[in-house]
């Protein structure tokens, strides 16, 4: 059981860390005792195991002793961001005012303490918490009146986001955001069909109570935090996204102790404009890790260039929500072709946002009363850069600027006033935290700078003095220092000591040294200390001046700042595009898809020998075609289905591909199905998850839709996974009329090819040289040579007899149907004739009563050990 905060044999300051403690049960409490982050009880030992801290004690309760373990606070972000890491969330109490001024109410008074904060993966702002190229969303999920919304915000940077939640897309929302933290109603949690997704996010998940997502309480909430009448304004919210957002904002409130930093209108994200990507298909793309979890190796690490954190997060948003509305896409592309023309322009202007700090996130610290100088300086120098780029992009002979880079530079304002307040203002070297002081440059405040000089004086004047005493005392060693705790003091060594009478006063003697003071030094020490109190006190007033300009300011910054993400994002992807020769997609209305020599971006630029070792493969699916590639495994068949979905959604992004050519009439769904992404994590089969999301595709495909898909059925007995793949093939081509690649291994599959017009065979090129196989890389048109195998097995050494044998064989199944093939080959084949002859065996008699067992079973209401047993059942009467 948890210790009792009202035990009296607890000293004052433990039973005040109890009851603190109790408020914040789900947190680890790290309670500001000096320089010291202190734990105690459980949380010190679970603190030790988490952080490899030494486990000490102070005192006892109930004859116990008291587990203790702490942190240096200077040191204290390391560790919080390792607890943070371990999905520890943490509450800081700090000291609420001076030691001294507890001292001065009298007796035994203790210094007021309070938490301040609790910090929880999605509620980070310090830059050693973040990650720089990364938004740090914290979401919500709620259900209101059967409609789901999801809404994010992030707090480093004061975005928020709110989108409906179509049934089933899920997946896809989180997928796309990559939440730090995710809260939900227990009452979801619940839900069986949300199982499986909140199993794939579990370590994000923060439940929450069902009341907390009240709609009508949320509503109040954001009208007030936006200080207007009624939300309409901001877009059509339906009551979900309300109550998710709203929540969000309940839950900054609660773990930044009622303050909010400043928050950006909620963006309302429909679900349309946006070029759908699964969840399966995002990760089967590797579009922002590789399918082990790497960002290395991904789609994004490959084309992202840019040099600032805002314009990398920027990106990130941009590659997993690309556009549909060719408008859109097409002005995103000018932009790029701006900077893709101008090489001079672009180096320019990547060279100046490489200095640029980030201005977003220092911001969103001041305005949690959370930032320090250096957070002013990055704004100074982030609008300084601002201006600069302004002044570079509007030059007359840059003229006419594409629409949205005109748009884009009208939010980089100059706003030269702050910018020189904060020039004047600001001294060279700063300190992290404004209680620091030393942070205002000189002649920016007179009497500030008077006082200094005082304080200056004063101690000119002690470290005269200590010459003085060494001379007096003819201690040559006789030393002046100082410490936090006694001040200004005189220290000699030990053999001195009895030498000093008067004027010098005996304050300590330690091993070896003696401490001394003298009515003089503690006078000068006293202006020292009063100098530097009023110096800081006004230090600081200063800095919350600077700080309120800067938040009078808040919304042109924040516009600068997404305009300096927006500059570094089309120059990185122009630069993209030069240096690895991309070329500007023709994005249409229509169901247009002709590459010509397109590439994988991420292999081509992995590939040991050089990108130019990469072969350029072309692609038409115009209208609806369906490719049927056939090839050998390592051929590059997924490969090559990857590359030509990743151009699709480049292309869509706004970016330029790698392709000499390309048209894409605008997708409006991507679904992809390569590779057998092993689900068994989730206790379901490769076959099971592969037919879960085939029937996703078959099912929702539209004629806008791209299909890629390998390999279907290859997880099962070859006759039925043929028949699945078969199927598969024509309802894409009858049904969803989408354009689509399929590879697959089954060679029967392009007997489709005549029967239907839209089906065309490829296959991957492959030839033998000097008894070694060589794979072209290159998709010809036609099927593949179907004796490949054979070829691979021979030069793999098997006996000539059996290479023998299976040539025979394969020219039988060529002929024609493969059940009668099978049935002449079983004549003479003894594996075979097994599996013919068994299906004969049963008589009528059995067959009936086999019926019947059969029709009594209902296969969605039997338990496992229920199936089983039928099973046996069912044998038994054979
Ligand atoms: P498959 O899916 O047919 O088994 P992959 O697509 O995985 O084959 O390709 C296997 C390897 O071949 C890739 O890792 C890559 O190194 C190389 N490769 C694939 N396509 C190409 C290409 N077009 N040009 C050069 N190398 C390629």
């Amino acid at each position: 059981s948890s210790p009792d905060p009202t035990d009296s044999s607890l000293t004052p300051m433990m039973s005040h860390y109890l009851v603190v403690k109790q408020q914040n049960p789900d947190c680890l409490l790290f309670y500001r005792m000096g320089d010291f982050y202190e734990m105690f009880f459980a949380d010190a030992e679970l603190a030790a195991r988490a952080l490899d801290i030494t486990l000490t004690k102070r005192g006892k309760y109930q004859d116990q002793d008291i587990p203790m373990a702490g942190v240096p606070v200077h040191a204290a972000e390391a560790y919080l961001s390792r607890l943070i890491r371990q999905g520890i969330r943490v509450a800081v109490a700090e000291q609420m005012e001076d030691p001294a001024e507890a001292k001065k109410r009298g007796g035994k008074s203790m210094v007021r303490r309070d938490v301040v904060r609790i910090l929880t993966p999605g509620t980070l702002t310090e830059d050693t918490l973040l990650d720089a190229r990364r938004h740090n969303w914290l979401a919500a999920i709620t259900e209101t009146g059967g409609h789901m919304a999801l809404a994010a915000l992030d707090l480093s940077t004061g975005q928020v986001q709110a989108a409906p939640v179509r049934q089933g897309g899920l997946a896809a929302a989180l997928q796309r955001l990559e939440p730090s933290e995710i809260l939900v109603p227990e009452r979801l949690l619940q839900l069986e069909h949300l199982f499986e997704i909140f199993a794939d996010w579990k370590a994000q998940l923060t439940p929450l109570p069902t009341v907390r997502f009240d709609p009508d309480n949320a509503k109040k909430r954001l009208e007030q935090v936006y200080g207007v009448g009624t939300l309409d304004g901001f877009g059509a919210f339906s009551r979900a996204e309300i109550s998710a957002t709203g929540t969000l904002i309940d839950y900054v409130d609660l773990t930044q102790r009622g303050k909010l930093p400043r928050l950006s209108p909620p963006v309302r994200l429909g679900e349309s404009g946006i070029l759908e990507i699964d969840a399966a298909t995002a990760r089967s793309l590797e579009l922002t890790r590789t399918l082990s979890g790497e960002r290395k190796g991904s789609l994004l690490a490959c084309i992202d260039r840019t040099v600032t954190g805002g314009g990398a997060r920027l990106l990130h948003g941009w590659l997993v929500a690309p556009l549909t509305d060719m408008a859109a896409i097409r002005r995103r592309q000018d932009m790029l072709a701006f900077f893709a023309d101008r090489s001079t322009v672009r180096a320019g202007v990547r060279e100046r946002l490489k200095a640029a700090p980030d201005l977003e996130r220092p911001l969103s610290r001041l305005a949690l009363g959370r930032g320090g100088p250096r957070d002013l300086a990055a704004i100074r120098d982030g609008l300084a850069a601002a201006a600069d780029l302004r002044l570079v992009l509007t030059a007359p002979d840059l003229k006419p600027l594409p629409d949205d880079l005109a748009t884009t530079l009208d939010a980089l304002r100059p706003e030269t006033g702050l910018i020189d307040r904060l020039k004047r203002a600001l001294a060279e070297e700063l300190p992290l935290m404004a209680r620091d002081g030393g942070f205002i440059a000189k002649d920016y405040a007179v009497e500030l700078d008077h006082q200094l000089s005082l304080r200056d004086d004063a101690r000119r004047h002690i470290a005269a003095l200590q010459a003085r005493y060494v001379n007096e005392t003819n201690i040559s060693t006789l030393k002046i220092k100082h410490n936090n705790i006694i001040g200004y003091y005189i220290e000699v060594t030990a053999q001195h000591a009895d030498k000093l009478g008067e004027p010098f006063i005996h304050r300590q003697t330690l091993a070896g040294a003696a401490r001394f003071t003298t009515v003089e030094l503690a006078e000068l020490e006293s202006e020292v200390s009063k100098a530097r109190d009023r110096a800081l006190a006004m230090e600081l007033k200063l800095f919350e001046d600077l700080v309120g300009e800067v938040m009078a300011r808040a919304e042109v910054v924040v516009e600068a700042a997404r305009a300096l993400a927006t500059l570094d994002v089309v120059a990185a992807l122009a630069d993209l595009a030069i240096d690895c020769n991309y070329a500007r997609p023709i994005v249409s209305e229509d169901r247009a898809f002709e590459i010509v020599g397109g590439r994988h971006p991420v292999v081509e630029a992995m590939l040991p020998e050089g990108p130019s070792a990469f072969v350029a493969n072309g692609c038409t699916l115009s209208d609806g075609q369906l490719w049927l590639l056939t090839g050998p495994n390592m051929a590059g068949k997924s490969t090559y289905l990857r590359q030509n979905a990743l151009i699709v959604l480049l292309a869509q992004m706004g970016s330029f591909v790698p392709a000499v050519s390309a048209k894409v009439g605008i997708v409006d769904r991507l679904f992809s199905r390569v590779g057998a992404a092993d689900d068994l994590a989730r206790g379901r089969s490769t076959f099971m998850v592969e037919m879960v999301e085939t029937a996703a595709i078959l099912n929702n495909a539209t004629d806008r839709s791209l299909v890629i898909l390998d390999e279907i059925g290859r997880g099962t007995a070859t006759f039925d996974g043929l028949s699945i793949a078969w199927a598969a093939v024509e309802h894409l081509v009858g049904v969803n009329r989408c354009r689509s690649l399929f590879a697959t291994h089954y060679h029967e599959l392009t007997a489709l090819q005549g029967r239907h017009e839209t089906i065309a065979c490829h296959s991957m090129r492959v030839k033998e040289w000097q008894g070694n196989v060589v794979f072209l890389h290159e998709v010809a048109s036609g099927a593949a040579d179907r004796s490949y195998g054979i070829h691979v097995a021979r030069l793999a050494g098997l006996p000539a007899a059996a290479i023998t044998r299976a040539e025979e064989v394969l020219a039988l199944l060529e002929t024609g149907e493969q059940s009668s093939a099978l049935t002449r080959l079983a004549d003479d084949l003894p594996l075979f004739a097994a599996v013919v002859q068994r299906t004969s065996v049963a008589t009528p008699a059995v067959q009936d009563k086999l019926r019947d067992a059969l029709a009594e079973i209902d296969p969605d209401a039997l338990t496992p050990r229920d199936a089983l047993e039928a099973l046996y059942r069912l044998k038994s009467l054979n």
